[in-house]
C-alpha cells in the first residue's frame, strides 16, 4: 500500500534543458531553472517566517541589531525578558545603557550593542516620532543599522521585497552559481533581478533556511536537498532530489 508521507510532488520536467535556451545572465541557470528552485522552495516552506522574536517594528529593529554574528535563539532568549519591560524607544532609553546591557549579556558584543540600542532609540524619538522609518536609506543613519539590518526591517515589518545578504545567501549565491558576487551588495543585487517576482518575497528567507538546514558551509547535504538535480555548485555529491514535501515549521 502507498504510504502517503512518501507520496512525492512530480517534477516538473520542463526544466530540462533544449539545446539554444540561454542562461540568464550573470547566473548558471536558465530562467525555468530558476524558476523551479524557488518553486519547490515555496512547497517545502509555503510560509516561511523569520525566526526573530518581536511585538512590533522597533522590538524588531532591535533584535536584528543584536543578532549581528549571533544566532536568532541566543538573541530570543535575551529578548523575550527586554522587551517584556522596554518595547518602546522611550522605554527603552528611560532603561538606560547598563541595564540594557545586563539583558544582552549572553550575545556577542553586547557591549557596544548595548550602546547601538540606546543611541537608535534616541535617534528614533528625536528625529522619527518614535516610529520606525519604512525607509532603507533613512533607516541605515540609524546607529548600528547598516543595509542588510535595514532589509531584513523592511521585509519583516513592512512587507517590502527585499534581500538581506547573510552569510547563508551570500554563500549560496556563490557556490550554485545562482547570483556570483564578490560582496553582500553584488549578490543581493543580482539576486533581486535573476529571481521571478512571484517568489521575490519569500526568497530571502528561503535562501536562508536552505543555507542554515541543508546547504551548510562545511558540508553541504545534498542527498537532503530538493534541488539537487538542478544545482550546479561544484562540490554537490548527489544529481537526486529529495523529495518534495511540506516541511514542518521549524520551532526555536
Ligand atoms: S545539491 Fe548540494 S550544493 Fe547544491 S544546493 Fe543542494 S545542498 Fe547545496
Amino acid at each position: 500500500m502507498e504510504n502517503p508521507k512518501r507520496k512525492v510532488d512530480t517534477l516538473d520536467m520542463s526544466i530540462a534543458r533544449p539545446a539554444r535556451v540561454r542562461n540568464v545572465p550573470g547566473t548558471r541557470y536558465t530562467a525555468a531553472e530558476i524558476h523551479e528552485i524557488f518553486r519547490r522552495f515555496r512547497v517545502q516552506r509555503p510560509e516561511p517566517k523569520g525566526e526573530l522574536e518581536h511585538v512590533n517594528p522597533f522590538t524588531l529593529l532591535v533584535a536584528v541589531v543584536l543578532s549581528a554574528q549571533a544566532t536568532d535563539a541566543g538573541v530570543n532568549k535575551a529578548t523575550r525578558a527586554l522587551f517584556d519591560v522596554a518595547d518602546t524607544p522611550e522605554k527603552m532609553l528611560a532603561l538606560g545603557e547598563a541595564k540594557v546591557g545586563d539583558y544582552i549579556r549572553t550575545i556577542g558584543l553586547w557591549r557596544n550593542k548595548a550602546k547601538n540600542v540606546i543611541a537608535l532609540s534616541e535617534a528614533l524619538i528625536d528625529r522619527y516620532g518614535s516610529v520606525v522609518p519604512d525607509d532603507r536609506d533613512e533607516l541605515i543613519k540609524l546607529p548600528g543599522v547598516g543595509r542588510k539590518t535595514a532589509n531584513v526591517v523592511l521585509s519583516m515589518a513592512f512587507g517590502q521585497s527585499t534581500m538581506a545578504v547573510d552569510t547563508h545567501i551570500f554563500r549560496i549565491g556563490n557556490r550554485l552559481g545562482l547570483a556570483p558576487g564578490k560582496t553582500p551588495d553584488e549578490v543581493e543585487a543580482r539576486l533581486m533581478k535573476v529571481i521571478p517576482s512571484e517568489f521575490l518575497y519569500h526568497a530571502h528567507h528561503w535562501l536562508i533556511l536552505h543555507g542554515r538546514y541543508v546547504c551548510k558551509a562545511r558540508k553541504p547535504e545534498c542527498p537532503a536537498c530538493v534541488i539537487a538535480d538542478i544545482c550546479k555548485a561544484a562540490e554537490k555529491t548527489s544529481e537526486i532530489p529529495a523529495p518534495l514535501v511540506p516541511l514542518p515549521v521549524q520551532v526555536f
